[in-house]
């Protein structure tokens, strides 16, 4: 049997198998990076019918299964770190990245309890310690890794909700929600990300419970209406138990006023979350840092690494400026995280985090930070917002296309404009343009909405990309408009 065995262990055939594997996978992947296109381009029909499960009674044996990962799974894969591909906040990822989840993945270590995660708990409450050094906050160990954006705004956003009732001498946690709920309001920028009325509605309060606070020609939080927004709550008796700012929205790369909001809020003692997921990044720039100043004032933060941290998905953070906030999820599982553990010291991650069982995603940043130096990393984020600002300008002299907001972070918003086109052609036409160049495999550039306009967007994260690829993509979004627009 023991020959058999498919589990990892320190058995001399386990070993052999996993080096096997191990190396059969690596050398896929290598061919994989050589592929020059950055798609296949196959449609969705196409790869349905393609793709089918062989779950066999006898089994097909690794190296069949990875054989059949590669020709359905790699081949058709999107080569996220081709310079053509600029969609979405998707980033190419670190090769030190890549070393951290064979590490992580071999040790299989589970972030939710000391024994079961020893050095590797260790590790992560030391990088949260660094991490809210970096923001400006008080040293401390309050916070914890996450799946990504969305769960840390929600691990923000049920904070701040649940500190809201507990000023009124009433437990969520214990008791659940009660009250006139219609009343209770979040305040967020229009472009702020989705899941805040995600989460929301999944803390029982409701996509109704978002107000929208108006946003200025750069997508940023307007803090004239702002003001309006709390007087306006204050007049029809809501209470408002957080404000959301942003700090790099997802198109635009707009950062509100962090500090301005933080002050604003201090006065009717509101709780801010800042959703840092993508800007946060600029906590290790050398140039761009000051972007972020106002960010020590938040309550909570979101950061996201698997952006432009370059780090491997999945892997994030949230931070909590005040650690007593951490007893309002409080939870005593007999069998994780006793109150025998806590007086003796010993650190049981699950009190901090949603999650139960979770991966050790720390140590990519930690490998990722210690390989590359403060030096390297930060140039490999300036670059994309230095890259930013050279294609808005080029942008600027092509007469087929217009920029449509100036960059801020490492997005350009953009469109394609023929001399006779009306609104409505326009915008359907950059939708085309879009679909068109998917299509062909060779380019990913994204489309979306700024103030009603569709545009087209690169997201300018990869530090090997110049401005000589990005105007071979320009080139190739003008021909593709070009030829639709005279079809
Ligand atoms: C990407 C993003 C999120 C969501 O983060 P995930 O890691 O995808 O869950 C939240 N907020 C902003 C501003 C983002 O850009």
């Amino acid at each position: 049997m023991s020959d058999l065995n498919p589990i990892l262990s320190g058995s001399v055939q386990s070993i052999a198998a996993y080096q096997e594997a191990i190396e059969q996978s690596t050398q896929a992947v290598v061919q994989w990076l050589k592929q020059p296109e950055m798609y296949q381009g196959k449609t969705v029909a196409e790869l349905r019918e393609r793709i089918n499960l062989e779950f066999t009674a006898q089994g097909l044996g690794n190296q069949a299964a990875i054989e059949r990962a590669v020709e359905y799974f790699l081949k058709d894969s999107l080569s996220v770190h081709h310079p053509q591909c600029v969609a979405h906040l998707h980033c190419p990822s670190l090769v030190i990245s890549q070393a951290a989840e064979v590490l992580i993945n071999a040790t299989n270590q589970s972030m939710d309890s000391w024994d079961q995660s020893p050095s590797a708990t260790i590790i992560e409450i030391k990088l949260i310690e660094w991490l809210r050094e970096q923001v400006g906050y008080t040293a401390g160990d309050a916070g914890v890794f996450t799946s990504g954006g969305t769960q840390s705004n929600l691990m923000g956003l049920m904070l701040a909700r649940d500190a809201f009732f507990a000023r009124q001498g009433h437990s969520v946690q214990q008791h659940g929600l009660t009250g006139n709920l219609s009343k209770i309001k979040v305040l967020c920028s229009e472009n702020a990300h989705f899941s805040v009325q995600k989460n929301m509605a999944l803390m029982g309060l409701g996509y109704q419970s978002v107000t929208l606070v108006k946003t200025d020609q750069f997508s940023r939080m307007d803090l004239n209406d702002l003001k309006e927004k709390l007087a306006q709550a204050k007049a029809n008796g809501e209470q408002v138990m957080a404000i959301v700012a942003t700090a790099g929205t997802t198109d635009a790369g707009a950062i509100d006023p962090l500090a301005d909001i933080a002050a604003l809020a201090a006065e009717e003692q509101i709780w801010v979350h800042v959703d840092a997921a993508w800007g946060g990044a600029l906590l290790l720039s050398e140039k761009y840092r000051h972007f972020l100043n106002g960010l020590e004032l938040a309550d909570s933060v979101t950061l996201d690494f698997h952006k432009q941290f370059f780090q491997t998905i999945s892997c994030g953070a949230f931070l909590l400026k005040d650690a007593r906030h951490y007893q309002l999820m409080r939870y005593q599982a007999a069998y994780l995280n006793s109150d025998f553990d806590e007086e003796q010291g010993v650190p049981n991650l699950v009190s901090k985090s949603l999650q139960t069982t979770r991966r050790f995603d720390a140590l990519k940043l930690w490998m990722g930070l210690e390989a590359l130096g403060k030096k390297q990393y930060a140039e490999i984020i300036d670059n994309g917002v230095t890259l930013a600002q050279q294609v808005a300008q080029f942008v600027v002299e092509q007469p087929q296309l217009e920029l449509v907001m100036h960059p801020q972070l490492a997005s350009v918003l953009f469109r394609f404009r023929p001399e006779n086109g009306d609104t409505a052609g326009v915008a359907l036409l950059n939708q085309r343009i879009g679909d068109a160049l998917l299509a062909s495999g060779a380019a990913n550039v994204g489309v979306t909405e700024a103030d009603g306009v569709t545009c087209l967007k690169l997201t300018l994260l990869n530090p090997v990309v110049c401005l000589e690829d990005v105007k071979v993509l320009l080139a190739s979004v003008i021909a593709c408009g070009q030829q639709l627009h005279n079809a």
